[in-house]
């Protein structure tokens, strides 16, 4: 008798001890690979990482990164993209972007889906049209061949971004 408790104790034990743990994990998984813009996770090729008034902060997009200086007016320096065939992170100057192809992995994420499937606040949503970053024109021209969309370069998107 004595003996099956002190096994249910253990038991207990360990469970108690699991549930920490992942809730822990969670949370860290959350903060790690959530975006600070629009809480969707974060696809690592499309990684952005970005100064936000002195903080370095991840962002699932560049859209989102640079929409944070237009809602809050804080400073907002792109430091890193993420080249999104290669899965390498890559510098903002260099880079291009591809907006408005057919691919937009943000969208697998939509926050709400409304009676009849239609997504809650779909009047706004700023990973829409997607904006895909590449490392060199030469892929970003190859991925817009075959996916439609409109190539640029980062420091152009940036800028007309921020009008
Ligand atoms: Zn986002």
């Amino acid at each position: 008798m004595q003996r099956r408790s002190v096994f249910a104790a253990i038991i207990a034990i360990l469970v108690l001890a699991g549930l920490g743990y992942s809730g822990w994990h969670y949370v860290r998984q959350r903060d790690a690979q959530s975006c600070k813009a629009c809480a969707r996770p974060v696809h690592s090729h499309m990684k952005t990482v970005a100064i936000v008034d002195g903080k370095r902060m991840i962002f699932c997009c560049p859209a989102c990164a640079l929409s944070v200086r237009q809602q809050s007016g804080k400073q907002v320096q792109v430091v890193e993209l993420t080249d999104y065939l290669n899965d390498v992170p890559v510098k903002p100057e260099s880079s291009f972007v591809v907006r408005n192809s057919d691919i937009n992995p943000c969208l697998d994420h939509h926050p709400a889906v409304g009676e009849g499937g239609q997504p809650l606040e779909s009047h706004f949503d700023r990973c829409s049209p997607s904006v895909l970053s590449f490392r060199d024109r030469n892929s970003a021209a190859a991925f817009s061949s075959e996916h439609g969309g409109q190539m640029a370069k980062f420091s152009e998107f940036a800028s007309e971004f921020q009008r």
